[in-house]
């Protein structure tokens, strides 16, 4: 789709996007329409600064990542430290988007939503930050202690940003439930202690063998659907946490026991979207060496074949798919 060249004000940045990673929202857009597509797509990018207004703190051809939308910082969510709350969330935002020639970051994005890529760090594993700062925010609102077991139901890229998120973060026993072959064997190799096939293996069982019969103590749904959920509550400890990871189509349903909610007190949740600390937060944990979130890309596009990395990521070849923009 052809957007207009974004022409920046006076204190709007150009980027060139780098890199570019394609995710399930991406494919979403494409497959609902054109119709409701706001943006170019792309929001987990990574890019070049082509063009800056006077300012000491960037200059032109400075690598950075950026969020793809802030919170305003002045409503009662955003004063309440929930920004992914905000109703104005996408009133300041990338333009067109992440899959574009150039992108405009406007000047209130830029001051809090853009960062500068670590030396180290590459433009390719610097664009997985917006996804894993997704995911750090989904084990921080589980309340995630050191020495927990954390149960991922799904092994696509977000599963598996999550279990290495959850590792990262101080997870003792990480536990990915999933039903392909290839992608479960990445997460055994690379970011769970045990992996449960769910076309084969009984994931209560497996989840009871591995917490002394106790249930997990954080459980993240990264798939979309009600199942996935209600499998995930069916694995939880008691006054442990359940988070509704994954967006899901309207009208998705479960039914709840709610005695045993009652009883057992364990915790109902869900978490939308990332800010821009916890974007901040996953280039730290992308530099350092623990976890090796490389494994989670697994094929690289030209720029010009978009459209087959849309198709990888939703006929689920692989994991992740980057569009690179480099000749
Ligand atoms: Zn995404
Ligand atoms: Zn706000």
């Amino acid at each position: 789709m052809d957007f207009p060249e974004p022409a920046p004000g006076e204190k709007d940045f150009i980027l060139e996007p780098t890199a570019c990673g394609i995710c399930a929202t991406d494919v979403k857009l494409v497959t609902k329409g054109a119709k409701e597509i706001r943006f170019a797509l792309g929001h987990e990018l990574a890019g070049k600064i082509v063009h800056a207004p006077e300012n000491p703190k960037w200059k032109v051809g400075q690598r950075v990542v950026v969020a793809p939308y802030l919170s305003c910082n002045q409503c009662f969510f955003c004063k309440h430290g929930q920004p992914t709350l905000c109703p104005h969330l996408y009133d300041v935002s990338i333009l067109p988007g992440g899959l574009a020639e150039r992108v405009l970051v406007p000047a209130e994005l830029a001051q809090r939503g853009m960062f500068p890529i670590p030396q180290k760090l590459s433009d390719e594993l610097a664009s997985l930050a917006e996804p894993l700062g997704c995911a750090i925010k989904g084990v921080e609102d589980s309340s995630l202690q050191k020495g927990d077991s954390l149960l991922v139901i799904g092994d696509g890229p977000m599963g598996q940003l999550a279990a290495a998120a959850g590792r990262a973060l101080g997870a003792k026993t990480v536990i990915v439930a999933g039903n392909l072959a290839h992608r479960l064997a990445v997460a055994k190799l690379h970011y769970a202690d045990r992996v449960v096939d769910i076309t084969c293996e009984d994931l209560a069982k497996a989840v009871a063998d591995c917490t002394d019969r106790r249930g997990v103590d954080v459980v993240l749904a990264t798939v979309s659907s009600g199942e996935a959920l209600v499998s995930g509550i069916a694995s939880v400890r008691s006054g442990g946490w359940v988070n509704a990871f994954a967006g899901v189509p309207e009208g998705t349903r479960i039914e709840l026991d709610v005695r045993r909610l009652h009883y057992q007190q364990y915790h109902l949740t869900g978490s939308s979207g990332v800010a821009p600390e916890h974007m901040a937060k996953a280039l730290d944990l992308l530099q350092s060496k623990e976890v090796d979130y490389s494994k989670i890309i697994s094929e690289r596009f030209s720029f010009t074949h978009t459209g087959e990395a849309v198709a990888y990521v939703e006929n689920r070849v692989g994991l992740k798919a980057v569009v690179t923009f480099l000749e």
